[in-house]
C-alpha cells in the first residue's frame, strides 16, 4: 500500500488511481533532473501551470514546500515553469511602449554621464544585458542556493531542492513582473510615471521573495527570531546574486566593446 504524495489517496501498484502520479515519487535529486521522465513533462503544462502561477502570485513558500515534498502532479515542471514565464515577458516587451529595458537604459546612461563618460548606450545594448542576465542567472542558481541550503539545516532538503527554491522564486519575479509592469508596459503612459510605479513594483518583489522563505521556513519548526534571521539571510543572498548577475553580464557587453 503506498499514499500517494500528490492527492494523499491509499492505493496498490505503480501509479496513482485519483491522479495518476508514480508510486515511487522520489526527492529531486541532481540524477532526477537529467531523467527522461523528469525531461518529458518539461512543457507538460496542462492546468497545472495557471494553478501554479496562481499559488505563486500569494503562497509561494508553501508551494515551493509541497512541489519538494512530492506534490508533482497538480503543479507543473518547476524548469518548464519559469522558461514559459520567461518567454512571456519576453512577448510582452517586445510590443511595450515602456519596458524595463528603457528604464534601465536610462538609469545607467545617467550614471555614466554623471561620471563625464561619452558613451552612448543602446537600446539593443540593454536588451542583450538583461537577456544575457536571465540567461546567466540560470546558471548561477547553484551559487544562489548555496546560502540557503547551508544555514536552513532543518528543512532537510538537498541542495538541488534548495535550486527548486531559488528557481520558483525567479518564476515569482518573473509573473510578478508580468503582472504589473508587464500590461503596465503597453499602455501609453508616461515613463516618469512608469518609472515611479517601477520602484514600487520592485520593491514589492523584493518583499515577496523574503515571504517566499518566510513561508518556506514554516517547515523546520524554527522559533520566530531564527526564522526571520533565516529568512532575511537567504533572501538577501539570493537577490544580491541576482544583482550581481546584471553587473556581470553588463560588464560582458562592455568588455565585448558592443557599446
Ligand atoms: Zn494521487
Amino acid at each position: 500500500m503506498t499514499t500517494c504524495l500528490n492527492c494523499y489517496t491509499n492505493f496498490e501498484g505503480k501509479f496513482c488511481p485519483e491522479c495518476g502520479q508514480i508510486a515511487t515519487t522520489d526527492r529531486i535529486t541532481l540524477r532526477r533532473l537529467f531523467s527522461g521522465e523528469f525531461l518529458s513533462g518539461l512543457f507538460d503544462l496542462d492546468r497545472g501551470f495557471w494553478r501554479a502561477c496562481l499559488e505563486l502570485s500569494y503562497k509561494p513558500g508553501f508551494l515551493c514546500l509541497e512541489y519538494i515534498e512530492g506534490k508533482r502532479k497538480t503543479y507543473v515542471n518547476f524548469i518548464g515553469l519559469l522558461l514559459v514565464l520567461l518567454a512571456i515577458e519576453a512577448v510582452l516587451w517586445s510590443f511595450a511602449v515602456n519596458s524595463p529595458v528603457q528604464y534601465m537604459l536610462r538609469e545607467i546612461q545617467a550614471n555614466l554621464d554623471a561620471n563625464g563618460s561619452d558613451i552612448t548606450l543602446s537600446e539593443e545594448a540593454i536588451k542583450s544585458v538583461l537577456f544575457n542576465q536571465k540567461l546567466l542567472f540560470i546558471v548561477a542558481i547553484p551559487l544562489a542556493a548555496l546560502v540557503p541550503w547551508l544555514f536552513c539545516r532543518k528543512l532537510n532538503f538537498n541542495w538541488v531542492e534548495h535550486m527548486v527554491v531559488v528557481s520558483m522564486l525567479l518564476s515569482l519575479n518573473t509573473l510578478l513582473g508580468i503582472l504589473t509592469l508587464g500590461w503596465l508596459g503597453l499602455l501609453p503612459i508616461e515613463f516618469s510615471l512608469y518609472s515611479n510605479i517601477y520602484k514600487y513594483v520592485s520593491f514589492g518583489v523584493v518583499a515577496m521573495d523574503f515571504v517566499l522563505y518566510w513561508q518556506l521556513l514554516s517547515k523546520g519548526e524554527y522559533g520566530y527570531l531564527k526564522r526571520f534571521a533565516l529568512s532575511t539571510l537567504s533572501g538577501i543572498w539570493v537577490i544580491l546574486v541576482i544583482a550581481s548577475s546584471v553587473q556581470f553580464a553588463m560588464g560582458l557587453l562592455t568588455a565585448r566593446g558592443m557599446i
